[in-house]
């Protein structure tokens, strides 16, 4: 790994490493290749208790970094200039810790480049109060102090940029947390990023829990803002109670994907298929339930399967592989259990069904059919290689059985009669759905998951303002004059 390896102990350029190195305070943890099951790397398990600096030292910098925009823009913009040069030491990084294709790796890198440069840009907006007072008065914004950012393994590069971008914009600093799964192309992009901007405005933490927990609910912190599962949520946000700190929680899915009775099975097959199976299922917003009209369903089975028995699996690394590993043992054991009861309770593997004979943690791409509609593969979050299809007689039901489980990330309406569809999909109760895509997202939209997907917003001006607070400054129009409505303010 030339030219950007983080060196153990302190760095050059703004990022720390508190402790962890050989020598110093802490140990280091094995980071395991999932094509492989072996370990290749280690990173530092931080302790709890090296928090205290790690956050004094966030709101030492704080105070330098929010007082200039147009300072913040022009290191953000370096940042992504740096992370697009950094791109064939990052991506084949993530790829050995995480799993995927080296092509999706590149992507990651290149979509987190994109997102500074986005948020470089944006600067929020003085909003005049006009109630027809004679007062000026205006909101303003303020960022809010070091902000925790908390993240899973599934995008790990991309994911970090979303979190650190916004908030860094807005003048905040920031503290990351990267899953113990995949510490090391956390670590190196934050080398990278701030190596651009002042010391300690953005750092980087690793280690096995608490420490997530115990960042979440360190006092010192003034917004969480969290991606990961569901439960991990419910804990950060109880934790981010204790100082009332602001939490934004990005959480699973179990995305439906609604096919109408007009749609062109193979002319969407493809797309669907990658909707599904792309990053091998662990995508929060992958679709993760089909529901066919009956008419079409051995079609829709039959098109999906083909495609999951044609596609080259293997080390993310061999450029032939379309699919890597799942991620981790833990995640393996998961998927596999849920299939394992799904053909128990009567589902019928059109392609795949079991985990590969091979090292590593890899799972055969799983169509399954005939799946009994409360099966834990299709009520809960499978998040991986596993896609279970329903068929439905009407149409109504369809939109019942998507909108029946407390998640709602996003949906997707597939058919020829794209106002019919629209129709439909305006019914699916989540934050973001598509008519013959799926998991298609701008930097400039919001990304909010409703019910118990999520919890406030990213993304666009809204993932701006979710780092920023109101400040709110009358003035009288002259001096000695008041509002005039004195009495009704203080009602
Ligand atoms: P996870 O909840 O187990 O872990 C996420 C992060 O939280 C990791 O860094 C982990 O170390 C840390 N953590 C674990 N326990 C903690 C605690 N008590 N307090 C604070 N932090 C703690 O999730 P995962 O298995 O790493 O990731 C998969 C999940 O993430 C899936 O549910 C997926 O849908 C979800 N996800 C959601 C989005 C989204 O944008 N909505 C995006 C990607 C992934």
């Amino acid at each position: 790994m030339p030219g950007h390896q983080p060196p153990r102990g302190r760095e050059a350029g703004g990022a720390r490493e508190f402790g962890g190195a050989p020598g110093g305070r802490g140990g280091r943890f094995a980071v395991l290749d999932p094509a492989t099951g072996e370990p290749f790397d280690e990173a530092p398990d931080q302790r709890p208790d090296e928090l205290d600096a790690v956050v004094d030292r966030a709101r030492a910098a704080w105070r330098g970094w929010r007082s200039d925009a147009a300072a913040r823009s022009t290191a953000l913009l370096a940042a992504a200039d740096a992370v697009e040069a950094a791109g064939a030491d990052l991506a084949p990084l993530l790829t050995r810790e995480q799993g995927k294709p080296l092509t999706e790796s590149y992507a990651e890198v290149a979509r987190a480049a994109a997102r500074l440069r986005y948020f470089a840009g944006l600067d929020p907006v003085r909003v005049p109060i006009a109630d027809g007072r004679p007062v000026r008065s205006e909101v303003r914004w303020r960022p809010l102090g070091p902000v925790a950012a908390i993240v899973p393994w599934n995008f790990p590069i991309q994911l970090a940029s979303a979190k650190f971008a916004p908030a860094l914009a807005a003048g905040n600093t920031v503290v990351l947390k990267p899953s113990p799964f995949t510490p090391l192309a956390a670590r190196l992009l934050v080398s990278v990023v701030a190596a651009a901007l002042p010391e300690d405005v953005l750092t980087v933490v690793t280690g096995r829990e608490p420490l997530g927990a115990r960042l979440a609910a360190h006092p010192g912190i003034r917004h969480v803002t969290f991606t990961g599962s569901i439960p991990t949520g419910r804990a950060v946000a109880a934790g981010a109670a204790a100082s009332l700190a602001r939490v934004t929680l990005e959480l699973g899915g179990n995305d439906a994907a609604v096919l109408l009775d007009d749609v062109d099975v193979e002319r969407i097959a493809d797309r669907l298929f990658w909707a599904a199976f792309r990053n091998c299922g662990q995508v929060c917003m992958a679709v993760k339930r089909v529901y066919a009209p009956a008419r079409l369903y051995a079609d829709v089975v039959e098109a999906l399967a083909q495609r999951a028995k044609s596609v080259v699996v293997g080390a993310g690394l061999d450029p032939d592989s379309r699919m890597g590993p799942l991620n981790n043992a833990p995640q393996l054991a998961r998927v596999e259990g849920c299939t394992a009861r799904a053909l128990a309770d009567g589902a019928r593997a059109a392609a795949g069904g079991h985990r590969l004979d091979r090292p590593g943690y890899f799972f055969a791409p799983t169509v399954l059919a005939d799946v009994p509609s409360g099966s834990p593969v299709v009520v809960e979050e499978q998040f991986g290689p596993v896609l279970p299809v329903l068929p439905y007689g009407n149409l109504d039901e369809a939109v019942a059985a998507a909108n029946a489980t407390g998640f709602g990330l996003g949906g997707s309406v597939w058919g020829t009669d794209l106002d019919r569809a629209e129709a439909v999909a305006g019914r699916l109760e989540c934050g973001t759905a598509w008519i013959n895509h799926h998991a298609e997202l701008s930097l400039a939209q919001p990304f909010a998951g409703t019910k118990e997907s999520g919890v406030g917003v990213a993304g666009g001006p809204w993932g701006l303002y979710g780092n920023l607070q109101p400040f709110v400054l009358h003035r009288p129009m002259e001096p000695e004059s008041g509002s005039g409505s004195e009495v009704e303010a203080w009602r």
